[in-house]
């Protein structure tokens, strides 16, 4: 947020603002949910996911299973930017990142490979786990200006479930799963369990929910009791939806746990806490 605010201030755009907040958590080694330092897939790699999309004309750009290199989601805004397609994928991200210039790096750190040996020793046999609290993350960042009129950019970075079968790919780089924006509605972002979040299309429908005249509190609430009821696999780890209307009225749901929000308007910082749903 503090990286985002800056850019912001030192006057970069919409686009640029929150490339700049999500290229800084990727970058930050502490940060165990997103980029270098975080939980690789089960071979013990890192493999990332990134998308952006742009509200004013629907264009978008994402990247997925990208290994060693960060931070991803510069790799999808340019993809975005310099490409007539959305999505680039593995090797070929990469490759074509290398050619932009990105420097391949070591995601790596010795405390994300303490972790991943910990798994390793406790769950040698497990493929996949999400049961774990801490096996999963995301950042998402919705971002409005109105200069006139309304405009929002969705973005959204993760390294996924931890210790995911290599190859895996959630919902965060899926346009209308883990971002979708438009400026004649509004904006919705996505985190948690993603082959539940992909399968509800949880941006996408969030986002037509305020088209239909709901809040951004009522948008986000109808996905996720449409998931509770439709997807059981839902409760088992934290599916949450937050959107942002062009307006500025926002709102998040969560089907489990607590879901933190910190929203910044006019360079004040608030933090919201929304418990989970219940049906
Ligand atoms: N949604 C991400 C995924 O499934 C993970 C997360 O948000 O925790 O890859």
């Amino acid at each position: 947020m503090n990286a985002a605010l800056s850019a912001r201030r030192a006057g970069a755009d919409l686009t640029t603002m929150v490339e700049r907040g999500l290229a800084a958590c990727e970058l930050d080694p502490e940060l165990l949910a997103i980029g270098l330092g975080s939980l690789p897939n089960a071979d013990g790699v890192m493999e990332l996911d990134a998308s952006i999309m742009d509200g004013s004309d629907l264009n978008a750009g994402a990247v997925c299973a990208v290994q060693g290199l960060c931070p991803v989601i510069s790799l999808a805004r340019a993809v975005m930017e310099k490409t007539p397609h959305v999505m680039l994928s593995g090797d070929q991200a990469r490759r074509f990142g290398i050619s932009l210039g990105m420097e391949p790096m070591n995601l790596m750190t010795a405390a994300n490979i303490a972790k991943y040996d910990e798994w390793k020793r406790g769950e040698a046999d497990k493929f996949y786990v999400h049961t774990a609290e801490e096996s999963h993350d995301t950042v998402t960042m919705l971002a409005l200006e109105d200069l006139g009129k309304p405009h929002l950019i969705a973005a959204s970075a993760t390294s996924g479930l931890a210790w995911k079968q290599p190859g895996r790919v959630g919902d965060s780089p899926i346009i209308g799963a883990g971002i979708y924006a438009d400026d004649e509605i509004g904006a919705a972002g996505a985190t948690g369990l993603g082959e539940e979040l992909w399968k509800a299309s949880a941006s996408f429908r969030t986002t037509r929910n305020m088209e239909a005249g709901m809040s951004a509190l009522e948008a986000c609430e109808e996905t996720i009791r449409h998931m509770m009821r439709r997807q059981p696999e839902s409760l088992t780890l934290p599916c949450v939806v937050f959107a942002l209307r062009k307006d500025g009225d926002f709102g998040a749901a969560t089907t489990k746990g607590e879901f933190p929000l910190w929203i910044s308007r006019n360079e004040q910082v608030e933090y919201r806490e929304y418990p989970a749903l219940v049906l």
